[in-house]
C-alpha cells in the first residue's frame, strides 16, 4: 500500500541541504537557539507578513496564545468540536471551559451557531472572553463574519492555522488573522518539519514580547530573571533547518496539492460531496475529505483498505463527546455529528502521481459502486 501521506518522497527533496544544515549545527553545538531559529523565524515573519515565534508545537503554540492573552479560570472560548483535540486541550488544560460550537458545510465554525452558542452562554451566567476558530482540513475559516462577531462582543480570536499554512483568505495569508495566529509543523502538515515543532503570528508588540519570554520559562531581559510563570516551548535548530529548507518548495508543494484535489473534483463530484472552497479562499488541503453517505461510509473505507488505497476518517468522534470533554458545554451539533459519519479523507500530498491518483480514483469509484448498490 502506497501511503496516504508520502514523506520519504519530500525528504529525499530537501534530505542534502538539511543534512548539511545538521552537520553544521553538530559541528558548532547550536542546537538551541541561534542562527537557523533566527534565520526560521525572519522566513516565516517575511512569509506570512508577521511577527513569528517558533515553538515546540502546535498545540504549545495554542497554549502560549491562551497564556499571553491571559486566560483564567472559568473563561469560556468559543471552539469548534469538528477539529483535532489540541484546539480544545489547550483551553482546558488552562483551567478555561471550551464551549463546543457546531461547523458549517465548510467544516468550519458557523457564526449562526457561536451566536447561539455565546447567547447561551450569557444565559447561564457564563464568562466567554474569547474565540478559536479552526481552518479545518486548510481551508479558512470565514474569518471576516468571526471577528465581526468577535468585536461586537468583544472577544479575542485566537486562529488554530495548523492545517492551514499557505492558504489565503481575501488574498492575503490566513495566518494574519486573530490576534494572534498558530500553526503546527507537525510532520504531516502541509509545513512539516522532521519532528514537531509550531510558531505563533503576531502584530502586536506586547503580545510578541510576552510569548517570547512564556516560551522561555518567562524569563525576563536577563538571564535567570523572569517576568511571568512561563514554560519551554522552544523550537530546536535542527527542526529550524528543516522548515527553512522545505519553505523554498512550499508554493510549488500547494500547487501540485491544488492540482491534485482539482483532478480529484473533476473525477467524484457525482458521486461524493466534494471540498467547498467559499469566494475569496484559498485551500492547501491539508486533507482531501469527501461527504459519503454514512451507511456507506465504513464499508466503502473498508473495501478500499482491501484493495490497497489508504484512506482516513478526521474525524470519527467529535471532541465534545469524548470522555474528557463531555462535561463541557456544547450547543446544537448536528453539522459535526453528521460529518464524523460521513467524512472519508484520500492520499493527498504533493508527490502523488497522476498515474497513483488514477489508481486510487478508479478504486473508489468501483468501490463506492458496489457499496451504493447494495
Ligand atoms: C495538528 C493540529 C494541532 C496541534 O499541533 P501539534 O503540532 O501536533 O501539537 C492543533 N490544531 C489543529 C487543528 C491541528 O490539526
Amino acid at each position: 500500500m502506497k501511503p496516504f501521506i508520502d514523506l520519504a518522497a519530500q525528504g529525499q527533496v530537501v534530505k542534502s541541504e538539511v543534512l548539511n544544515a545538521f552537520s553544521e549545527i553538530i559541528d558548532h553545538a547550536a542546537f538551541i537557539g541561534g542562527k537557523y531559529v533566527e534565520r526560521c523565524e525572519q522566513s516565516l515573519t517575511d512569509y506570512i507578513g508577521r511577527r513569528c515565534l517558533v515553538v515546540s508545537s502546535g498545540t504549545d503554540a495554542l497554549v502560549l496564545a491562551l497564556m499571553a492573552l491571559d486566560l483564567c479560570p472559568g473563561d469560556v472560548v468559543f471552539v469548534p468540536s469538528f477539529t483535532f483535540a489540541a484546539s480544545a486541550e489547550a483551553v482546558a488544560l488552562l483551567g478555561g471551559v471550551p464551549y463546543f460550537v457546531d461547523v458549517g458545510s465548510d467544516y468550519n465554525m458557523s457564526v449562526g451557531a457561536l451566536s447561539n452558542a455565546w447567547s447561551d452562554a450569557k444565559r447561564r451566567g457564563l464568562q466567554p472572553v474569547g474565540i478559536i476558530s479552526v481552518d479545518l482540513f486548510g481551508l479558512p475559516a470565514d474569518h471576516d463574519a468571526i471577528e465581526h462577531f468577535a468585536s461586537q462582543e468583544d472577544l479575542w480570536v485566537i486562529n488554530d492555522a495548523a492545517q492551514s499554512f499557505g492558504s489565503l483568505y481575501q488574498g492575503e495569508s490566513a495566518l494574519k488573522r486573530g490576534v494572534i495566529s498558530t500553526t503546527s509543523f507537525f510532520p504531516a502538515k502541509p509545513l512539516g518539519c522532521w519532528g514537531d515543532g509550531g510558531a505563533v503570528f503576531v502584530d502586536d508588540d506586547a503580545l510578541y514580547e510576552k510569548m517570547a519570554s512564556l516560551r522561555c520559562h518567562g524569563q525576563g531581559a536577563m538571564r535567570y530573571t523572569y517576568q511571568h510563570v512561563g514554560i519551554n516551548a522552544r523550537m530546536d535548530a535542527m527542526q529550524c533547518a528543516v522548515i527553512l529548507s522545505k519553505l523554498k518548495i512550499f508554493d510549488a508543494e500547494v500547487e501540485k496539492r491544488v492540482r491534485i484535489a482539482d483532478r480529484y473534483n473533476t473525477a467524484l463530484k457525482d458521486l461524493a460531496v466534494t471540498p467547498l472552497v467559499p469566494e475569496g479562499r484559498t485551500s492547501v488541503y491539508a486533507q482531501y475529505t469527501l461527504l459519503l453517505q454514512p451507511e456507506v461510509r465504513d464499508q466503502v473505507q473498508k473495501a478500499l483498505a482491501e484493495s490497497g488505497i489508504p484512506s482516513v476518517i478526521y474525524y470519527p468522534i467529535p471532541i465534545h463527546q469524548q470522555n474528557a470533554y463531555k462535561h463541557f458545554p456544547a450547543g446544537d451539533m448536528s453539522n459535526t455529528t453528521r460529518f464524523c459519519q460521513s467524512v472519508l479523507s484520500l492520499p493527498m500530498h504533493p508527490y502523488l502521481s497522476e498515474v497513483d491518483q488514477d489508481q486510487i480514483i478508479t478504486g473508489f469509484k468501483h468501490i463506492h459502486q458496489a457499496e451504493s448498490a447494495i
